[in-house]
This record gives C-alpha cells, sequence and structure tokens, in this order.
C-alpha cells in the first residue's frame, strides 16, 4: 500500500518541517492543571499561551500531530462514534502553526500544495468554505481568503459559511477569528452525478467530509462582546488524521483504513464475528476499535478510570465498549485488554508511551472489564426477578432507574433485554425518576456527574460553554438573556 497511515502522518510533518516549522511532540490527552478543559480536544489547546500573549514561543512555526479527545463539553462526539464512519472518541489532528507569523497567503497554498501534489487528491473532488461575515459582529465576508483559494481551484468551489461552521472562538471572550475549512467528496461516480456535493457539505454526510479546518485568529473577542483586531495574527489549522487516511486508502469509512483494521481483525477473531455483515454488530466493533484507543492511550498519559471527573469519563467510555461487546457480540468475558497489544505494535513507533505503559494499560482495563462484567451480571439477574414480578408486558420505569441508579445498568440496554423477552418499559415513568433525582441533587448542590449536558427546550437561558475542574465531571454554564 502507497499510503501507510504511517507515511502520510511523516509526510505531513515532513511538508511542513520543510518550510522551516518545528515538528513538537503532542502533548497528553489529559490535561493537568487547566481548569478550563478536562481532555485535549484540539491541536491548539497546548499553544493556548502564546495566542493569548502569556508566552512567547521559541520558534513562531510549529506542527505536530495531536492526541485529541472529543467526549466531553462543547465537543462531545460520543454518541455519534461507532454509529458513524468518521467521528471517533480518540483520533489525531495534524496541525500546522504560525504565532504572529505567516498569515492565508501561506497558510491556504501550503494546504492545497500538500493535499494536491505532495497527497496528490483529486482537486475535482475537493471544496473549500470560507466565512460569509457576520451582521451582529459588523464583519464582512473573509475575502482574503476567497482570494487566496481563486488562485487555487474554480469559484464554485469556495462556498460560504456562517458563523457556527466558520468563525472559531475560543471561549466567550479572548482570541478568534474567521476560518475556512476543506472537505472531500469521497462518492463514486454514480452517486456524483445524482447530487451536487455542495448540497451536502456540512450535512453530515458520511462521504463528503470535512477533513482540515484553517483557521486565522486576527481578533480578540472583548468581556462586553465586541471585537478588535489584534496587533499580531495567528494560523491555527487541524486536519483529522484518519480522514485524511480514507481519503489517501480510497477507503469510504475510517475503519477501513490501517490505522483501524487490525483491532477489527482481532475484535473479529476473539468473538468470531465478522465485521460488515449484521449491522448492530458492525456497530459493535467500531464502538470497541474506537474506545480502546480512547481508554488505552488515557491511562497510558496517566488518566486511570475512577469515579469522579476525567477518570469517571474515561471509566464510561470503557463500560460503552464493554457493554457493545456484550450485548451485541455474546462476550460474556473480558477481552478488550487483549487490544492493547495490537495498538502498542501499530502505534507505539510514534507514540512510545503506549509501548512503554503497555502492561499497565492491560492491567487496568481487564481489571474494569472484570467488575464491570460483574455489575451487568447483578443486573440481569435483578431484572429477571423485575421481569418475574411484572404483571403483562409493561414494566414500570421506576424499576429501570432503580437498575440504572444502583447497578449503573444503562436503560437502553435494560430495554434491548426486556424487547427480546416480549417486553418493554414505561419511559415517561422512568424519565420521572431521572428528572427527580437530578432535582434533588442540584437542591442539594451535589454537582450533575454526568459526562455530558444537554439542555432543555424550555430553558430560557444561552448556553455558553462547559467549565471544567478536577473535582466534578462537567457544570454548563449559562448566561440567561
Ligand atoms: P465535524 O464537523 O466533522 O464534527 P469539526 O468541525 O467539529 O468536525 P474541527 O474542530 O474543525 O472539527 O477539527 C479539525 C478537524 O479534526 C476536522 O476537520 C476533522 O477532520 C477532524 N475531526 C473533528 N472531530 C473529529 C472526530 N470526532 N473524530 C475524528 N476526526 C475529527
Ligand atoms: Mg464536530
Ligand atoms: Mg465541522
Ligand atoms: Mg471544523
Amino acid at each position: 500500500q502507497k499510503w501507510t497511515a504511517r507515511k502520510i502522518r511523516q509526510s505531513f510533518l515532513d511538508f511542513f518541517e520543510a518550510r522551516k516549522h518545528d515538528i513538537v511532540p503532542s502533548a497528553p490527552i489529559v490535561l493537568k492543571g487547566d481548569p478550563t478543559l478536562m481532555f485535549t480536544n484540539a491541536g491548539m489547546n497546548q499553544f493556548k499561551d502564546y495566542f493569548l500573549g502569556n508566552d512567547t514561543p521559541k520558534n513562531t512555526r510549529v506542527t505536530d500531530t495531536q492526541k485529541c479527545l472529543r467526549v466531553s463539553g462543547k465537543h462531545n462526539d460520543l454518541e455519534e462514534v461507532g454509529h458513524d464512519t468518521y467521528h471517533h472518541t480518540m483520533f489525531e489532528m495534524l496541525g500546522n502553526w504560525s504565532f504572529g507569523d505567516y498569515f492565508k497567503t501561506e497558510a491556504i497554498e501550503w494546504a492545497w500544495t500538500l493535499l494536491t501534489e505532495v497527497y496528490g487528491l483529486d482537486k475535482d473532488r475537493l471544496y473549500v468554505t470560507v466565512f460569509e461575515g457576520d451582521k451582529e459582529d459588523e464583519l464582512e465576508k473573509d475575502q482574503d481568503s476567497f482570494n487566496n483559494w481563486k488562485k487555487f481551484t474554480a469559484e464554485d468551489r469556495i462556498l460560504n459559511g456562517n458563523k457556527k461552521d466558520n468563525f472559531w472562538e475560543m471561549g466567550a471572550s479572548g482570541p478568534c477569528g474567521p476560518s475556512s475549512e476543506i472537505h472531500i467528496d469521497l462518492r463514486n461516480d454514480d452517486e456524483r452525478a445524482k447530487v451536487d456535493a455542495r448540497t451536502l457539505v456540512n450535512m453530515d454526510h458520511p462521504q463528503v467530509v470535512e477533513i482540515w479546518n484553517l483557521v486565522f485568529i486576527e481578533f480578540n473577542r472583548k468581556a462586553d462582546g465586541s471585537l478588535e483586531k489584534l496587533p499580531a495574527k495567528h494560523v491555527d489549522t487541524g486536519m483529522g488524521f484518519e480522514r485524511l487516511c480514507m481519503a489517501l486508502q480510497g477507503k469510504q469509512s475510517n475503519y477501513d483504513t490501517d490505522v483501524f483494521t487490525p483491532l477489527i481483525a482481532k475484535i473479529e477473531n476473539l468473538s468470531g464475528i465478522a465485521y460488515g455483515k449484521d449491522e448492530q454488530q458492525t456497530i459493535a466493533i467500531r464502538v470497541i476499535a474506537d474506545h480502546v484507543r480512547a481508554v488505552a492511550f488515557a491511562i497510558a498519559d496517566g488518566q486511570l478510570p475512577s469515579n469522579t471527573g476525567a477518570g469517571y469519563v474515561i471509566r464510561r467510555i470503557l463500560r460503552r465498549a464493554i457493554r457493545y461487546g456484550f450485548s451485541y457480540l455474546n462476550m460474556k468475558e473480558a477481552f478488550i485488554y487483549q487490544l492493547v497489544e495490537i495498538l502498542a505494535e501499530q502505534m507505539g513507533e510514534f507514540f512510545p508511551e503506549i509501548q512503554s505503559q503497555k502492561q499497565l494499560v492491560e492491567k487496568v482495563i481487564h481489571e474494569e472489564e472484570n467488575s464491570f462484567l460483574r455489575t451487568l451480571e447483578q443486573g440481569l439477574s435483578r431484572l429477571d426477578q423485575i421481569i418475574a414480578e411484572t404483571d403483562g408486558k409493561m414494566v414500570e420505569g421506576a424499576k429501570v432507574f432503580e437498575l440504572y441508579d444502583t447497578f449503573g445498568f444503562p436503560p437502553d440496554l435494560t430495554g434491548l433485554i426486556l424487547s427480546e423477552q416480549g417486553y418493554s418499559y414505561n419511559q415517561k415513568g422512568y424519565d420521572t425518576e431521572m428528572t427527580s433525582q437530578k432535582e434533588r441533587a442540584r437542591s442539594a448542590g451535589k454537582l450533575d456527574t454526568g459526562d455530558w449536558v444537554t439542555l432543555k427546550d424550555d430553558e430560557k437561558e444561552e448556553f455558553i460553554g462547559y467549565d471544567y475542574t478536577s473535582a466534578q465531571v462537567s457544570i454548563t454554564r449559562y448566561r440567561k438573556v
């Protein structure tokens, strides 16, 4: 194979090194000492202080591949993972940065050159977006980016993007600026002839995907919400490594690239179930192949599963994988720990921590699997009792909540097992219990320990972000409107 994952990663770094960038290591996936963020979720995290002007970089140009985790806060892709083929919990983000050095002209030219000349991607499959402007902020369309793209591609491949997709902000205040994103159409010719790719960009189509985000930091948002021009302009880019592998390896799913195929082969081997046959089993295999990477890298970086904070999020990711294996692959014994070996072989060369911490990672995952499988068993026997106590075919929602509350037995799993036996449960009753438990916790001043918080429609508050501290998982911050 011409473009192995290894070669794709290295070519990116080499390309920018040849353009005077320092290659720097990935920051740990788990952040210690940053109260605003629990996990690294973008390449720029470790460079934040350069943008804020709190620190001065050694070199004004750097490049790296960053281990990212998007399972909490504003970027939470967990629910998508496994169900789609291009969002992961843990992924690598390739990036290049300019700290007050080059700006749009070079960033756009280099991105285009790398994708089309070095990697040889088909120009006719690429579409780019530029910020369309915004009335509220009195910003014009990002004409500079538009003009730069025009040097390389036809005008009708340069699409307008709105504030949500094409204006990046570090937070409610601070550095921000327009972004320009590159999308690729990987559909086959028939489908390309049928539907214009332009209508699919930013529409969550699995084969028309965003691969690279170029952010041009040129403003500072002040506390009063107004924008001022920054004295120094910066470039912050992030490209999804696994998606790039999909494009270069001619695949239609990240899971069909060599980043994932060895893990999937091992899961097939351990479970005796083939990938790509039954839909639910295929999703389960994707979930496990994805989650083991997130959990293994988190542990290797020092974050053990636990009952609070970041550790609890890691525990829940692992439990999600165990549960998918248990329910859909019939894996009643620990097995995920056996995938660490494969991961270490595959990734150890570039990320030596996964090799050096291998035994610890295996041991921790193995223990977690054993203990959660016991919980699942206890929950199952309580569920049998509940079924025996039920008249008719409808189980009380409160009992399903009890299972969740005392055994950590997830309601979707309960629902699944019930439906296998011709039963269902009262969702309303479950929701009522859940709501009143949340209210009890709130009035007792306790913090929500869920790893995601959803806003109800009737809450007249505007979401502005999440805060994190090590002692808690998440508190949503709201600004009254
Ligand atoms: P998407 O719209 O696909 O969710 P995004 O706009 O949230 O992506 P960015 O924050 O712009 O992503 O991150 C830069 C790049 O990282 C994206 O262009 C994409 O290639 C990649 N990426 C983002 N989220 C994920 C993920 N969960 N798994 C794999 N790659 C991702
Ligand atoms: Mg996203
Ligand atoms: Mg996007
Ligand atoms: Mg993006």
